[in-house]
């Protein structure tokens, strides 16, 4: 710790037997939103998310916010967003202000036929609690809530922090009126420290901050190379089709070891954690014999450089084919960008690449679909050392581990872009048993009461100063992880 003091361990052991005898009452509030089958997917029942709202809107009224608000804001095509909760407690004189996030929408259960219990019925097996958003992202609501149940009735008006609770109703649909509600709210929003409670633990017995997050290109490639299709007996072996270009142009964005042969991406290293390929073998599920691709160590091809996926391509299908020369053929690419590219950036060596690459004269278009930033967190300043000593308190001592994750979470560049000034720190109930989106969907739920643990502990003892550092902070240049 710097600078600031760090509470006794008489406070840390009370705060910890009070969240102890909340837990009960915590894991039967996160059952009874697992109850609510709160899918924000377009296909299904969308009054769902109207449910979940109020539920957690009463949830956070009883654990004594006093201000507490459903609100919607519009989607770029003029619908309206998913109801969101907003709670509010104004920061008493000289205090700092914390907004808790998290998202009370789920993904789609999937065939119910793969879940070893039914994905709405949350059930507990060997210490975990089974069903769908038991982890992502209920727990993480519940996590602010367990925090707001052990601290509010112990703070009088001119005690502890600002809180803002944020929970978002459309986090799994991709946040479509994220932008325009950050607009809209600003005002209600505006805090110092944002906790992102949507993100994963490196094992259950060590605490992870996320402090990396790749960023996304998404684009759609078309390839025409015939006014119309033609006889392939009559013509093949003279005349190229959009399939042979198609093919043939998209083998040209990776080498032989499967690298990225687009030039110019940003690519960083991971830290040096121990990840073994038998590992990510298991986990990812590639079969015996099938060779991994790229090169570096596979954490930081996992984090902190770019790959491409095919993810859809557009032709006639195995069943209806014919013996015809195609005309067109359609891909859709998946680009996931290292911490510290520029999405735009990225999309422009994508698109040059494809163009000058493309075989045989075909005409090429690229058509820009969708671009999210990463994320890099600068974990020098005091708010991250205050999250790290609340993270080891709660875990038993554990290390914090800087965790990156391969995927994206848009929506946090979109925080940083409107709160500059405030500090973002990514934690999460998850673990690598979680298996979030997937079936059999699961909480640990020693995790969960570790994690209300450190949140009652980090909301505890920020302090201003610690908030003031970080915002000087933010003006050192050259700073590096791990200098102070
Ligand atoms: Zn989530």
């Amino acid at each position: 710790m710097t600078g600031t003091s760090t509470p006794s361990d008489a406070t840390v052991d009370r705060l910890r037997a009070t969240v102890e005898a909340l837990m009960p009452g915590v894991r039967a509030d996160l059952e009874e939103l697992v109850r609510i089958p709160s899918v924000s997917a377009a296909a299904f029942d969308q009054s769902t998310l109207v449910t979940s709202a109020e539920k957690v809107a009463a949830l956070l009224r009883d654990a004594g916010m006093p201000e507490v608000e459903i609100l919607r804001a519009s989607r770029p095509d003029g619908s309206d967003g998913a109801p969101a909760v907003v709670a509010r407690r104004p920061a008493p004189q000289g205090a700092p202000t914390v907004l808790l996030y998290a998202h009370h929408d789920v993904q789609p259960p999937g065939d119910p036929a793969d879940w070893a219990s039914p994905a709405f019925e949350p059930t507990e097996r060997d210490g975990r609690l089974y069903g769908r958003g038991t982890a992502d992202d209920k727990a993480g609501v519940m996590t602010h809530i367990a925090a707001l149940r052990a601290l509010l009735p112990s703070w009088g008006a001119g005690d502890g922090v600002g809180v803002v609770v944020f929970i978002e109703g459309e986090e799994e649909s991709g946040s479509p009126s994220f932008a325009d509600f950050l607009h809209r709210y600003r005002d209600r929003l505006q805090a110092d420290v944002i906790v992102v409670a949507d993100s994963d633990n490196w094992t259950v017995d060590s605490p992870s901050l996320t402090t990396s997050l790749r960023g996304l290109v998404e684009a759609d490639l078309e390839v025409r190379t015939l006014a119309h299709a033609v006889h392939s007996g009559m013509y093949g072996g003279v005349v190229p089709d959009a399939m042979m270009a198609m093919t043939t142009l998209l083998a040209r964005l990776w080498d032989e070891a499967g690298d990225l042969a687009v030039p110019d991406l940003v690519a960083g290293h991971a830290a040096d954690l121990e990840y073994p390929e038998a590992q990510a073998r298991r986990d990812s599920g590639v079969l015996d014999g099938v060779q991994l691709v790229g090169s570096g160590s596979i954490l930081s091809r996992m984090w902190t450089r770019p790959s491409i996926t095919v993810t859809g391509i557009d032709a006639p299908s195995v069943a209806t084919a014919s013996n015809t020369l195609q005309p067109v053929v359609r891909a859709k690419l998946s680009m996931r960008l290292a911490p510290g590219q520029d999405p735009e950036t990225a999309y422009q060596a994508l698109r040059s690449h494809l163009l000058a690459t493309a075989p045989f004269g075909a005409k090429v278009e690229v058509t820009l679909k969708e671009l999210g930033k990463p994320f890099a967190g600068d974990v020098s300043g005091a708010v991250y050392d205050r999250a790290r000593w609340a993270l080891a308190r709660a875990w038993d001592g554990a290390e914090v581990v800087h965790q990156g994750i391969g995927g994206s979470i848009p929506f946090i560049a979109d925080l940083t872009s409107v709160f500059p000034e405030a500090t973002v720190l990514v934690t999460g109930v998850e673990d690598p048993d979680t298996r979030a989106h997937g079936y059999d969907e699961s909480l640990s739920l020693r995790v969960l009461e570790r994690a209300c643990r450190a949140e009652a502990l980090l909301l505890s003892s920020l302090t201003a100063e610690d908030v003031k550092t970080d915002v000087e902070g933010t003006d050192v240049k050259g700073k590096v992880p791990g200098d102070r």
